[in-house]
């Protein structure tokens, strides 16, 4: 055939839509490749998939880690997202936060890869075959040139290195944590609260984050230089406050530290330990076999509640789940903030306490401590309204009008004053672990179709299921969903072979991962959508969320 695409394109003009199938496979673009890899079945569905392969094209010094290589394929597919700004092209460039994901690649050769969506024109069900040669033979290629040009001009070269390095300083401050006793560490400088809800870029006019001096850590960074802000240490810490004055943007900051973000986000310093997992309450979810016995001592059904299930569970035992799910992944730390947590599950006071004796809900407060000295589970807890947790707390963080300052000692002379309540220290058991059937992780769809498909970021299409995200809040991008969604594919494919208990699981998910990177989660050549590679822990939180989920076997130590 003629190896000429656009030219190819032209012929085609006026043909059934479907005829745009022939197209399949490479195409010579100068030194570049372009591969068509998948073509749409008609004008309305979502958009073909075209891949651009540059051999060679990275610069050197640019791809000698794989966090450079990752950061310098977030930069990239950056510039090609503005650069396409206004036409049809579509590509998955992600937020600002700088993830291994499918549509942009460097190879440790320097080869760099690129997929992106590319709705086929011909709203009439006929090829418009003009309008697909311009897309394809001209406007794809020309900011591919651009891309290419402009990283090894001398100006943007330089904002690729920024990048880089600062991705680079991120994953350095995060490597430091576990030496110097840290779960998380917000640099000076640093600027937390984003524009809104719906607005992810940082908050103009600002007040900058400054370190309380008896917490501040000094960190040195390979490209930064030493860098200074606070250490949130290990164990069990409250950040305090009057409503309104920045407690809960401190605690999302530290959730969004498992991801290094992009020059000029204002948390690019901003880190936590990769095993931090928020936690909430979330009633209405559905729970499979948990043993919550930590949490709820007994139920009025009279249900276990070492092996609790439920289709509708109510806040306290939703948070209860979720936190004990999250140990059961390997949490190293929970995040927890007052506003999104369920009251009852988090305090009961001296009065409460009088009056109902037969509640069986034991709260956070009294578990809080010795999940960290038996389990190695540090907290990080936002609690404006109750004096309870000041007697259990390591350290206080106190945010006043967006400023932090330690009250630990103070917190510590109040608590041992008036002590509202006595707060038992009872141990925290051993975490249950689960056997998942491999057989329940199944996304076949009633037509027999593997069906996995990310729906915004709040769910997941898993087979005939949909599953709610919405409550797992470190799940920032809908690609992210996508690389679940395979993910649990991936577990119920044999990761999983029905006697390993979950958190065995996770690991050799992890270890693949870790070996094949996003393409431990595709199948094949073919087999080419947008996903990024997901943590283990919001795997296990979908998991824990698929109401076909069926648990085999229930380990106890
Ligand atoms: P709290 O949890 O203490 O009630 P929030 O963290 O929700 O308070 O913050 C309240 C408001 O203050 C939010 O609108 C947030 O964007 C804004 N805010 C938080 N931190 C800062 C800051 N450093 N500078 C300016 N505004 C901030
Ligand atoms: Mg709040």
């Amino acid at each position: 055939r003629n190896d000429d695409l656009a030219a190819t394109l032209r012929g085609l003009d006026g043909q059934s839509y479907g005829r745009y199938k022939s197209l399949t496979g490479d195409w010579p673009a100068g030194d570049a490749t372009l591969t068509i890899v998948r073509v749409q079945a008609d004008p309305f569905a979502p958009p073909s998939r075209v891949r651009v392969t540059l051999p060679g094209a990275a610069p050197e010094e640019l791809t000698t880690t794989a966090d450079r290589r990752r950061a310098l394929a977030g930069f990239l597919l950056r510039r090609l997202r503005r650069a396409l700004r206004g036409t049809s092209l579509h590509v998955d460039a992600g937020g600002p936060e700088v993830l291994e994901r499918s549509a942009g690649r460097v190879a440790a050769d320097g080869t760099v890869t690129i997929e992106l969506g590319v709705p086929m024109p011909g709203p009439k069900r006929r090829i418009l075959g003009r309008e697909a040669a311009t897309l394809l033979g001209e406007t794809l290629p020309d900011a591919v040139a651009d891309l290419r040009w402009s990283v090894f001009s001398e100006h943007d070269r330089a904002a690729a290195t920024g990048f880089v390095e600062t991705v680079e300083d991120a994953v350095a401050l995060r490597a430091a944590l576990a030496d110097r006793g840290l779960v998380a560490f917000v640099a000076d400088g640093a600027v937390l609260p984003r524009r809104s809800g719906v607005d992810d870029r940082p908050l103009e006019g600002a007040t900058a984050f400054r370190s309380p001096e008896s917490l501040r850590v000094t960190i040195p960074t390979p490209n930064a230089g030493d860098v200074t802000g606070l250490g949130v240490p290990e164990g069990v810490t409250l950040i305090v406050g009057g409503g309104y004055h920045g407690k809960s943007t401190l605690l999302r900051a530290i959730e969004a530290g498992v991801y290094d973000h992009q020059p000029g986000d204002g948390r690019e310093c901003v880190v936590a330990r990769d095993d931090a997992v928020k936690v909430r309450a979330e009633d209405g979810r559905s729970v499979v076999r948990t043993d919550v016995s930590a949490f709820v001592s007994h139920l009025p059904s009279g249900e276990p509640t070492d092996d609790f299930s439920t289709t509708n569970a109510s806040g306290s035992t939703s948070q209860a789940a979720s936190m004990v799910e999250a140990v059961e992944a390997g949490a190293g730390a929970l995040l927890v903030d007052e506003d999104t947590s369920a009251t009852n599950i988090m305090i009961r006071d001296g009065r409460m306490q009088q009056l109902i004796e037969t509640e069986p809900l034991v709260p956070f407060v009294e578990r809080i401590r010795p999940l960290h000295a038996e389990r190695g589970v540090s907290s990080v807890l936002v609690m404006g309204g109750s004096g309870d947790y000041l007697e259990v707390a390591d350290t206080v963080i106190m945010m006043d009008s967006y400023v932090a300052s330690e009250v630990t000692g103070r917190a510590h002379e109040i608590a041992a004053q008036g002590r509202a309540r006595v707060v038992e220290h009872s141990g925290f058991p051993p975490v249950t672990r689960r056997v998942v059937d491999p057989s329940s992780l199944d996304p076949t769809g009633r037509q027999g179709k593997r069906r996995v498909t990310a729906r915004g970021v709040d769910t997941l299409t898993f087979g005939e299921q949909d599953v709610d995200l919405a409550a797992v809040e470190q799940i920032v991008d809908r690609s992210q969903v996508a690389g679940i969604g395979r993910a649990l594919a991936l577990l119920g494919e044999g990761v999983l072979d029905g006697t390993v208990p979950l958190a065995e699981g996770l690991d050799l998910l992890d270890a693949e991962l870790a070996r094949g990177g996003v393409d431990a989660l595709l199948s094949g050549g073919r087999d080419a959508i947008d996903l990024a590679l997901p943590r283990r822990h919001e795997v296990a939180a979908a998991l824990n969320r698929l109401r076909s989920v069926k648990v085999r076997e229930l380990l106890r130590d």
